[in-house]
C-alpha cells in the first residue's frame, strides 16, 4: 500500500493532524465534509493511502476504487439524498487542486445536467 505523504493535506486529515468533519471511516477509506461546499451536502471520500490522483490506482486496487463509490452511495442514503452527483477531478487539467485522490459527493439541491 502507498505510504502517506507528510506534506499532503488529506494525509494530515487521515493522521488526525488536521481537523475534519468526519462522516465515515473504515480501514481503507475516510469521508468528511468539504470545507468549501458547492451544494448543501458536499462530502469528500478519500483512500487513506496517499494516491495522488486516479491515475495512481493500479489494478490491484480495484477494490479500493470500488469502495470509494460504495461509500458515496452509503453517504447519500444516510443523508436521504434522492439524487446526487459523484465526481473526481483528475490532474490539474481536470480541475484537481488537492493531489490526494478524492471523490466529491454533492447533493441537497437540483444538480445541473451539464458538467463543466
Ligand atoms: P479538487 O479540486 O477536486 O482537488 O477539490 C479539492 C477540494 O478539497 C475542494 O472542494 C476544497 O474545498 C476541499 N478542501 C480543501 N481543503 C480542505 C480541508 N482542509 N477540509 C475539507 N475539504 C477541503
Ligand atoms: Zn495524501
Amino acid at each position: 500500500m502507498t505510504a502517506s505523504d507528510p506534506d499532503c493535506l488529506f494525509c494530515k486529515i487521515v493522521a488526525g493532524e488536521l481537523p475534519a468533519d468526519k462522516l465515515y471511516e473504515d480501514e481503507q477509506v475516510l469521508a468528511f465534509k468539504d470545507i468549501s461546499p458547492q451544494a448543501p451536502f458536499h462530502a469528500l471520500v478519500i483512500p487513506k493511502a496517499h494516491l495522488p490522483t486516479l491515475n495512481a490506482f493500479e489494478a490491484s486496487q480495484a477494490n479500493l476504487a470500488g469502495q470509494l463509490m460504495l461509500v458515496a452511495k452509503q453517504l447519500a442514503a444516510k443523508h436521504a439524498l434522492p439524487g446526487y452527483r459523484v465526481a473526481m477531478n483528475v490532474e490539474r487539467e481536470g480541475g484537481q487542486l488537492v493531489f490526494h485522490a478524492h471523490l466529491h459527493v454533492l447533493g441537497g439541491r437540483q444538480m445541473r445536467a451539464s458538467l463543466g
